[in-house]
């Protein structure tokens, strides 16, 4: 009985806590634009992002009438052809790009291949004779990051001579050397949820005169990007996790503009040609972000993409940034009341995620036991969440759609599941 009490007063406490900062919320009413249902709580918009309202109308119109009325014809009358570029620019001012710079197509890996050789490309066309960077150099890559980042780096360094050396992120900066070339850096570590100084392994490889390519996927959407600001030379982003483009949605690419000339893709495909439509046998680069592009556009996909982009319009991402903060504050302190054992820096449950928020991305990562067990349990509970591998839960934090209220109930199931399963 006095068990069920110490369990009821933080959970009345929490839930009225939860009302009063879902009622100040100014994004509050963005969730309406999406389509959830009330059951249940979706915490997994770093993985796949909820679907916006007006998307299913925009794809029926796409295919329905571009496709299938005007055929060959959308391709100029409905804009199709610049698209990529087109889209790049409405992405650019969340990721903190001028206009002309970001390319939308392909996806996140093969743009990891195109920012990856690009940038070795640069470096080797600046090096001296004595520059031991102008046939051979390192690549670094960090130590934890995403898996295709790492292999296609492997691939890239194979394919020019260079060689691949993985360091712990913290160490990036200080690992940068003489023969660094290019360094690979994840922006928010997609399974800690960690926020990277970029800027700082930014500055030591301009100093050596290397070239830095950020892995924006965790972050485009989440929390302010600087890529202008801080001096990113290349820059490769994800549509479909905080920018709710869809399943499969295609990604971005940013070439810095002072690089945009020195970009020798490894992939020059005809759409990127200067004058696609001459079908020269020669091939001539066109110059700004079209360079960035391989074949035909996914155009289907393409368009529901900028259709999702519309929730963005009014929204600063300062503000998104401080509800993504408050939600994982609030997260925090709700599993520290709920969960039995947590909080502890070694209890079975412990957080992966840094406390201070200059290192915070959108997500907290939960050491936890039979994390994958846990996690089919929390769906059947209705809440939404994902596992990696060997012993992290993820809990995504989509500040347009995720509430106060949501957040409380996933730590409260989560205490629920905890004690049903060692009670
Ligand atoms: C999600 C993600 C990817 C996904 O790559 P795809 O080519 O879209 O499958 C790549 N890198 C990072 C860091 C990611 O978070």
């Amino acid at each position: 009985m006095s068990e069920t009490r110490e369990r009821n007063e933080p959970a009345a406490e929490l839930a009225g806590a939860a009302e009063a900062y879902d009622r100040e919320d100014e994004l509050a009413a963005k969730r309406a634009e999406f389509v959830l249902d009330d059951g249940t709580v979706y915490l997994d918009g770093n993985s796949l992002g909820a679907l916006p309202r007006s998307v299913p109308d925009r794809v029926a119109d796409v295919v329905a009438r571009e496709w299938g009325r005007l055929r060959i014809r959308s391709w100029s009358e409905s804009g199709w052809w610049q698209a990529p570029e087109r889209i790049g620019d409405r992405i650019a001012p969340l990721v903190g790009a001028a206009p002309g710079q970001i390319v939308v197509g392909d996806s996140t890996s093969v743009n990891v291949l195109k920012a990856v050789v690009g940038a070795l490309r640069v470096v080797r066309a600046g090096s001296g004779a004595d520059d031991r960077r102008r046939d051979g150099g390192e690549v670094l890559v960090d130590a934890g990051t995403f898996p295709t980042d790492g292999y296609i780096a492997e691939s890239a360094a194979r394919m020019t001579g260079a060689r691949v050396r993985a360091v712990p992120a913290d160490e990036m900066a200080d690992a940068v050397g003489p023969n660094t070339a290019v360094a690979l850096v994840n922006h928010v570590d997609y399974r800690t949820g960690e926020l990277r100084d970029v800027a700082e392994v930014t500055e030591a490889l301009h100093r050596t005169g290397g070239r830095v390519v950020w892995d924006v996927c965790h972050s485009a959407g989440a929390l302010p990007v600087e890529l202008d600001a801080t001096g990113a030379d290349f820059a490769v982003g994800c549509t479909y996790k905080y920018l709710n483009g869809g399943p499969g949605s295609p990604a971005f690419l940013y070439v810095r503009r002072e690089l945009q000339h020195r970009f020798d893709s490894p992939l020059p495909g005809w759409n990127s040609h200067s004058e696609p439509f001459a079908m020269s046998a020669d091939y001539v680069p066109a110059e700004g972000a079209p360079r960035g592009r391989v074949g035909t556009p996914d155009i289907l996909s393409m368009l529901a993409l900028e259709e999702a982009l519309r929730v963005w319009d009014g929204v600063g991402i300062g503000a998104v940034r401080a509800k993504s903060l408050a939600l994982s504050d609030f997260f925090l302190r709700c599993v520290r009341q709920y969960v039995p054992g947590a909080g502890g820096a070694d209890g079975p449950v412990r957080s992966a995620t840094p406390e201070e928020h200059a290192r915070r991305g959108s997500q907290i990562a939960l050491h936890c036991p039979d994390a994958a067990d846990v996690t089919r349990e929390l769906l059947d509970r209705g809440v939404v969440i994902d596992h990696r591998p060997p012993d992290t839960l993820r809990f995504g934090f989509t500040p347009l759609y995720t509430s106060f209220a949501d957040v409380e109930r996933a730590a409260r199931t989560l205490g629920d599941v905890l004690r049903a399963r060692r009670p």
